[in-house]
């Protein structure tokens, strides 16, 4: 497949914002590839060379790009970047500059030298950057060249999500939506888009249907529904298991003999920063191969007591491990098992998977990796007793589960419900909201240029961010400038495709920060695009403030609107009362 094919139908897909054009775009582009070039395809899309969990980084500066396009067009530096200045984005300097002639570069040699670029380290990797780019913009035309340099900026931004490209691929292979459910329920439980689309292409939607989890591969983890109470829970789902909640990290453990690796629930690979837990996994998992899923909590080895999630998230950062090995010692509580030795657990009912889960794991008092403790009730007053021990022993609350239910890779649904303390007489939960776009505003921030954010929810039927709220307070004067600058990068000229607003902010931004709100309420509001239909009026958080950034999400994970219409729901149903601990933060407080 030429690069040039793929140029145009970027072009074409970044001048639309209608989810149906872009899926007829991908549909195309999609029918002219090869089996071979699927898969490279879906990663580029996404501005990607491989999967998130092991794409490498481009890890180009920008001056560096600069130079080498002035080399490769033959003009001084200056004179591009006087032309950089201008345009604000190296990708139209590149295609003003270049010739616009067809070139034969493929889409193969495409992704095969940003791989050596992005790969080259050690002595000499600058020169070698340099040479590589430099090749592949003097043999591109303009348009492949402006795609190429914006990809090594990580600036594609083609405002295509994965529900569109699968909605895409199912029309290339099928010619409608007909296999949109098998591609996700594979992707689910891979986390490879490219390596579905390959199986799909090569083999056949039988393929994609046998596609199971795989040891190398991380597995979207499976969320949680909210309810209000015990006794809701139980009117809801009948006979459950509950679990306590813990406030920590949730990781995904890999163990393939010898080897373990760690994945967060955005399938980063964060291996390298947990080697206690790795070792005990070694020693504590009878099984040559499984994959378990659980929540990673710090505790005070003095007091016993578990530490809050900012604590266990400080000991990600790659410096200082072994110190922080002694000072925050971990704990990981396995709530299941996903697959053992290569046999796929994911269809399984929950008690089935966790009796798997206690004989697979050796286990004796003070070993790091444990089974979460459990109830198994019909009865609200001991779920509420359950409950109540938790919140004593300084937990979040608990998690209850339907016992006959799948893993559902990848889906917020009832089989998981989580019951939370309380904030009475406020929203009973925080709101994960996606920036996407500032507002400078008016008096003493003003001076930062930064006044209020607009955020957003997810909508991923339609694969939509729709706003939500404008958020003016919760952060530092230097949480406000960290911010402003984090925003600057993903700073976008035009409403991002994907964003669905009718305020106009000063600045909008690719959506990407996801940020973790306490709010007074739920309110209907003609402002705001969540929830809206027709002339109806949307709805909107009021009085929101900034309780922590979640690193931990993507913006897919955000809270979704269908979460938003059904946190209105409860708070409608709610007595209204005022108790005396109203007003705690989240729990992810700084
Ligand atoms: P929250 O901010 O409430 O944790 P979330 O959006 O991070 O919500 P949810 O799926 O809504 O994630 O809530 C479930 C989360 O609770 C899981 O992602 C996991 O990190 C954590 N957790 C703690 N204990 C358990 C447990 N026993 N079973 C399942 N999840 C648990």
């Amino acid at each position: 497949m030429l690069m040039r094919q793929v140029a145009e139908a970027f072009q074409s897909l970044e001048l639309t914002s209608k989810r149906s054009e872009m899926t007829r775009f991908l549909a195309d582009l999609f029918e002219q590839a090869s089996a071979e070039d699927v898969d490279i395809l879906v990663y580029l899309l996404r501005g990607r060379l491989g999967p998130p969990f092991e794409a490498p980084e481009f890890g180009v500066a920008e001056r560096l790009i600069l130079v080498t396009l002035s080399d490769a067009v033959a003009m001084p530096p200056c004179q591009v970047e006087a032309l950089y200045k201008k345009k604000g984005d190296l990708g139209l300097v590149a295609e003003e500059l270049l010739p616009q002639e067809r070139s034969n570069l493929t889409l193969r040699d495409v992704y095969d030298t940003l791989r050596q670029v992005a790969t080259a380290t050690g002595a000499g990797a600058q020169e070698r950057k340099i040479r590589l780019v430099s090749d592949l913009i003097k043999r591109s035309g303009g348009l492949e060249a402006k795609y190429i340099l914006r990809m090594l900026q990580g600036r594609l931004r083609l405002g295509v999500g994965d529900a569109t490209i699968i909605d895409g691929l199912s029309e290339a292979a099928g010619g409608d939506y007909g296999l949109r459910l098998q591609i996700e329920r594979a992707y689910n439980l891979c986390s490879d888009l490219g390596f579905v689309a390959r199986t799909l292409f090569t083999n056949g939607p039988t393929a994609v249907e046998q596609i199971g989890p795989r040891v190398e591969k991380p597995i979207m983890v499976a969320l949680a529904e909210r309810l209000p109470s015990p006794q809701q829970v139980i009117n809801k789902l009948g006979r459950v298991e509950a679990e306590p909640k813990y406030d920590g990290l949730r990781l995904q453990l890999h163990k393939d003999h010898d080897r373990v690796r760690f994945f967060t629930r955005r399938l980063e690979d964060v291996t390298g920063m947990f080697p206690e837990l790795a070792s005990a996994a070694l020693r504590q998992i009878r099984a040559e191969r499984a994959v378990l899923d659980g929540e990673a909590v710090v505790y005070n080895p003095e007091t016993g007591e578990y530490l809050p999630f900012q604590v266990t998230v400080r000991r990600k950062r790659k410096y200082g491990i072994a110190e922080m090995e002694t000072r925050y010692p971990l704990r990981y509580f396995a709530f299941d098992l996903l697959s053992v030795d290569d046999r796929d657990l994911t269809r399984e009912s929950l008690l089935t998977r966790r009796e798997e889960l206690v004989k697979v794991l050796r286990w004796r008092a003070d070993d790091p990796i444990e089974v979460t403790e459990n109830i198994i009730t019909d009865d609200a007053a001991e779920l509420e007793r359950f409950f109540q021990d938790q919140i004593q022993r300084g937990l979040e609350g608990v998690v209850v589960k339907r016992p006959d239910s799948p893993y559902q890779a990848g889906q917020r649904s009832f089989n998981w419900v989580k019951l939370k303390r309380a904030y009475r007489g406020e929203l009973r939960d925080t709101v994960d909201v996606v920036i996407v776009g500032y507002l400078v505003g008016k008096g003493k921030r003003a001076k930062f240029g930064i006044g209020s954010l607009l955020a957003a929810v997810y909508l991923p039927q339609q694969d939509k961010f729709r706003t939500v709220t404008k958020i003016g307070s919760g952060l530092t004067e230097v949480g406000w400038m960290e911010m402003k600058s984090r925003l600057d990068e993903l700073r976008s000229e035009r409403k991002p495709a994907r964003v669905d607003s009718l305020i106009e902010p000063d600045v909008w931004v690719e959506p990407a920060v996801v940020v973790e709100v306490l709010a007074d309420e739920i309110t209907r509001s003609p402002m705001h695009t969540t929830g809206k239909v027709g002339s109806e009026q949307g709805y909107a958080l009021r009085f929101p403030r900034v309780v922590s950034i979640r690193m931990d999400k993507g913006p897919e994970d955000a809270t979704s609107e269908q979460e938003i219409l059904e946190m209105y729901q409860m708070q409608q149903a709610r007595p209204v009362e005022q108790p005396p601990d109203a007003g705690k933060p989240g729990k992810h407080a700084a």
